[in-house]
């Protein structure tokens, strides 16, 4: 069964054809280490977990490479303002370094909670200059690049396929063009900064020698320089968030190919962000919500691990606290289901449901008609206990939802878990007398619940 992926490269949904089957290479930009990162930016990094698992279940070899960026990604989308990292370290009273290492740490857990499988290479922007200043040295000498007082500019109309990776039609009310930049020297403001110059008279905390004075890289270089080093010139799939379009992977295409006159990745896949209040979620805006606040309310990460996998990776998902509830509740009831089912010793492989999982994931990733395939299987009464437990177990290996997991306070009886969601279903009647009265019952079976703004919480007492 082929599996086929939706390249932006065109549009369209195409078989993916590695360049050395088995093995496929795998570029995922990560975060720019400066805050914590948001769940808008999870989603993108859960939708990458699923499509590398994806791989490795359909029989590829996935070789994944990660960057961190700890310089050079600067408060505006174009080449003006400052270091994110630089500012916030200053406002933390932190080095850039420190600061950099701390949020490193924190996303790094974070992901392990998500059972967000780690990269075969993390790579940081800071460990790279070398091989930034040699890209930047080879796009200078094919004629790409101009100098202005604050930084060496990548010339985009010297790049004739520039917009190809935005098509016509553009995602996300993104606009090209949109991202004005107020630079004077700028020949057009699509041209971007590879290497900027330190302030004249301000040291950075982070900057180097280059042979066109002292400063620090272009956010862009950095994902090109090592994508190249650790997959090659021209390698499979490249991903990110869809903001990365018009920017940031039109900015790596320009450079990539500029530099080896090669296409660069054959495969661009982009996730759809996560809405709040109809708008992208942000950390500009400050109302950002992290997995930490989603721990605060009684969530576990892989709730929101299993609301994700509801939508598919290329439709928006607007977060609300009530879709995450019932999203807790179903990851619950899927556990409770595969637990009700028990220890069968004998599993034979269930082919119909297999394949009927394989054929969702083949096209085009397409969670939740993968995630409904196991709960319809799972119900299923015709079909023998060890059958739907080898199921559950091989889904699971894709799914990376902890179904499988022993946490004892996930396993509550089937009488426990009808009344709690008979005490939801009384509430939204406004029957409060029948919701008292469950409360009651559960207090009685160990279970307290509260009422909160986001809706009926539960806890063992
Ligand atoms: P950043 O740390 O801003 O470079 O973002 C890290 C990743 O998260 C990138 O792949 C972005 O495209 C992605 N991203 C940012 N905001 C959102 C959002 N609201 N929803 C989904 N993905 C996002
Ligand atoms: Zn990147």
């Amino acid at each position: 069964m082929p599996l086929k992926l939706f390249n932006t490269l065109g549009r369209l949904k195409e078989e993916l054809k590695p360049l050395k089957f088995p093995a496929v290479g795998m570029y995922t930009c990560g975060p720019t280490v400066y805050n914590y990162q948001h769940i808008g930016n999870y989603r993108t990094y859960i939708f990458e977990d699923v499509l590398k698992r994806t791989l490795g279940f359909l029989g590829f070899k996935p070789f994944h490479i990660m960057n961190i960026t700890d310089v050079g990604h600067l408060t505006s989308q174009g080449d003006e303002g400052d270091d994110k990292v630089e500012v916030m370290a200053q406002r933390e009273g932190k080095s850039a370094w420190d600061l950099a290492k701390f949020y490193t740490e924190a996303f790094l857990q974070d992901c392990s909670s998500l059972n967000i499988l780690p990269p075969d290479v993390l790579c940081r922007a800071t460990d790279h200059i070398q091989e930034q200043i040699d890209l930047t040295r080879r796009l200078e000498k094919k004629g790409f690049l101009y100098l202005t007082s604050d930084g060496v500019y990548f010339e985009t109309a010297k790049f004739p396929d520039y917009d190809k990776l935005m098509g016509k039609s553009h995602l996300s009310g993104i606009q090209f063009g949109a991202r004005v930049s107020a630079s004077p020297e700028k020949k057009s403001p699509s041209d971007f900064a590879v290497w900027k110059f330190s302030p004249k008279n301000q040291k950075r905390q982070m900057e180097w020698d280059s042979p066109w004075g002292k400063g620090f890289p272009g956010w862009h270089i950095e994902c090109s320089a090592m994508a190249m080093k650790y997959l090659g010139e021209t390698f499979d799939i490249h991903c990110g968030g869809v903001d990365h379009i018009p920017i940031h992977h039109s900015n790596e295409i320009a450079q990539s190919e500029g530099a080896t006159g090669k296409p660069f990745a054959r495969y661009w896949l982009h996730g759809e962000f996560l809405l709040v209040n109809s708008s992208k979620m942000a950390k500009s805006d400050g109302t950002f919500i992290t997995l930490e606040d989603l721990r605060k309310k009684g969530f576990d990460s892989l709730d929101y691990r299993y609301h994700c996998l509801t939508a598919h990776y290329r439709k928006q998902l607007d977060f609300t606290w009530e879709a995450l509830e019932s999203s807790k509740t179903a990851r619950r009831k899927l556990k409770d289901l595969i637990g009700q089912i028990g220890q069968a010793s004998k599993k034979p492989a269930c082919a119909d449901s297999l394949n009927a999982f394989k054929a969702a994931l083949s096209d085009d990733l397409n969670m939740p008609e993968a995630l409904s395939i196991l709960w319809s299987d799972l119900k299923n009464g015709a079909l023998p206990e060890g059958a739907r437990l080898h199921f559950a177990e091989t889904a699971e290996e894709v799914l990376g939802l902890g179904l499988l997991d022993e946490k004892t306070e996930e396993a509550l009886s089937p009488e426990i878990l009808e009344l709690i969601d008979a005490r939801v279903l009384a509430r939204k009647n406004r029957d409060f007398a029948r919701s008292d009265e469950i409360r009651q019952k559960l207090l009685s079976l160990g279970i307290l619940v509260e009422d909160t703004p986001s809706g009926q919480k539960w806890r063992r007492r």
